[in-house]
């Protein structure tokens, strides 16, 4: 083949890797995988939600709309507990069966998958593609590249426009930037984004795996003899060696194992490993070399699955335990973790309120005698619907609110009502110059009550 020796790393890392298109069942399944991921991500902007797009992170409003719910600056503790629900994910599935999500989806799986995939519409099959890079500057050699460059940049370029559009409403967005009415920060990360998926996608691919990406280096930890990974049957494969076409009597002859050392497995791999090495940091458990050696496992005659998931165990000739203590510790846990995320989200009261005592002064008198405390009561309505709502005060006798009690709030409002509170001190006797009271919110739609929230009034001293 014309590809690197596959057992020295350090050369793998410095040549271009040409990686063979392979089809099969593990191929199917990260087509769909990986597409169905693509496609999500470049539909979801667009999907609306009433008035607003369904999953908006407006950074100026401080609002995180995720479909039905809007996260706010209070909930920062919620977004932290998705991201470690998201980490104890890793972790549990990585437990079961290796490295699953970089295989079939890891955002750079799916963007150097995309790529890689016009790169052969356009360049053609690998050998294609070689004799292309070793040929000499041409018409046709500049054309292909030309039209290759610029697909990779029109995907480059849409997905740095996706992923402002999570930020920034991309319906008006996309006319904004046609035409160059955008603003300069949209514009710059755009921007931004467009060069850093084509220098990704396009030029650095398996390269981000091997020498950027955290995961890869600390992923080993979390397998044990009993997680599923990509393996190559040693015992079976082993001694491994070309043959006629006469494999049954030549491998009986020779003594030869099931591999013929076709190097296929090699030549589809998107790290340009040799998984008959056994297990390496640099697999992203894509199982294209399972595809590979199935077909040709199919053409010799020979029982699939000398490259397979299996177990170290399943591969000694031992036990595989799937319930064990470790995978059902992190499982366990992350259904612990869900089920607190689920009564977090449900349990949150659907209105805020902060209230502010008026700064400078602690009261005043009136023309009347009586005692008023100024107050500025700021609300934020985080349900999804509209509602009416009244202002009531409790805690001390006669206490009277001076100003508007009843107000209502659009979906996501933030409000800010100034009110004044009175008494009159000759009638209604205060027991001292601090005073708790609470400011009771009722819905008016339900007649019940919605939150409570205490605060001082505060007289002359009695
Ligand atoms: S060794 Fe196999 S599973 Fe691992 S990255 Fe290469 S092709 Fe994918
Ligand atoms: S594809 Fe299968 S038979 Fe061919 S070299 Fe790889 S392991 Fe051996």
């Amino acid at each position: 083949m014309d590809q690197i020796p596959v057992k020295n790393v350090s050369s793998t890392i410095q040549s271009k890797i040409y990686v063979r298109e392979m089809h099969g069942f593990f191929q199917k399944l990260r087509t769909w995988s990986l597409w169905a991921l693509m496609l999500s991500y470049f539909i979801t902007p667009w999907i609306n939600l009433g008035d607003r797009q369904a999953i908006l992170f407006d950074l100026p409003a401080r609002q995180f709309h995720i479909f039905n719910v809007t996260f706010w600056p209070q909930d920062f503790i919620l977004l932290s507990w998705i991201l470690i629900i998201s980490a104890v994910g890793l972790f549990t599935i990585t437990n079961f069966a290796g490295r699953i999500w970089c295989g079939y989806t890891c955002p750079q799986s799916a963007w150097s998958f995309i790529f890689m995939w016009i790169e052969e519409r356009i360049e053609g099959s690998r050998n294609q593609r070689i004799k292309l890079d070793k040929a000499k500057m041409s018409a046709t050699k500049l054309r292909k590249k030309a039209i290759k460059h610029s697909a990779w940049l029109v995907v480059a370029f849409w997905t740095g426009l996706s992923f402002v559009g999570y930020f920034t409403p991309i319906r008006t967005l996309l006319p904004d930037v046609l035409t160059l009415d955008a603003g300069s920060w949209a514009l710059f990360w755009i921007g931004f984004f467009t060069v850093a998926t084509y220098l990704n996608a396009g030029w650095l691919r398996e390269k981000v795996c091997l020498h950027m990406c955290p995961y890869a280096r600390f992923q080993s930890v979390m397998y044990d003899a009993d997680t599923f990974a990509v393996a190559y049957d040693f015992n079976r494969g082993e001694p491994r060696g070309k043959r006629s076409k006469k494999v049954k009597e030549d491998s009986d002859v020779k003594q030869l194992g099931d591999c013929i050392d076709c190097s296929l497995c090699v030549q589809v791999c998107p790290t340009g490993i040799d998984i008959r090495d056994g297990l390496q940091y640099q697999c992203i458990g894509c199982a294209l070399c399972i595809d590979a050696c199935d077909s040709i496992m199919e053409k010799i005659d020979k029982p699939k699955g000398l490259i397979r998931y299996a177990t170290e165990n399943e591969l000694e000739g031992k036990k595989t335990h799937l319930l064990r203590p470790r995978l059902f510790g992190y499982a366990s846990m992350l259904l612990v973790m869900f089920g607190v995320l689920f009564y977090s989200i449900s349990s949150r009261p659907s209105l805020e309120l902060h209230v502010e005592r008026e700064r400078g002064r602690l009261y005043q008198m009136t023309a009347r005698d009586t005692v008023q405390n100024g107050y500025t009561l700021k609300f934020i309505n985080m349900s999804q619907a509209p509602h009416n709502y009244q202002i009531v005060v409790d805690g001390i006798e006669g206490i009277q609110v001076i100003g508007r009690t009843e107000f209502s709030l659009d979906v996501n409002e933030i409000r800010e009502l100034p009110i004044n509170l009175e008494i009159d001190p000759y009638k209604f006797k205060l027991e001292s110059s601090r005073n708790d009271i609470e400011f009771i919110i009722r819905d008016m739609d339900t007649n019940e009550e919605v939150l409570r929230e205490e605060s001082r009034f505060i007289a002359p001293r009695v």
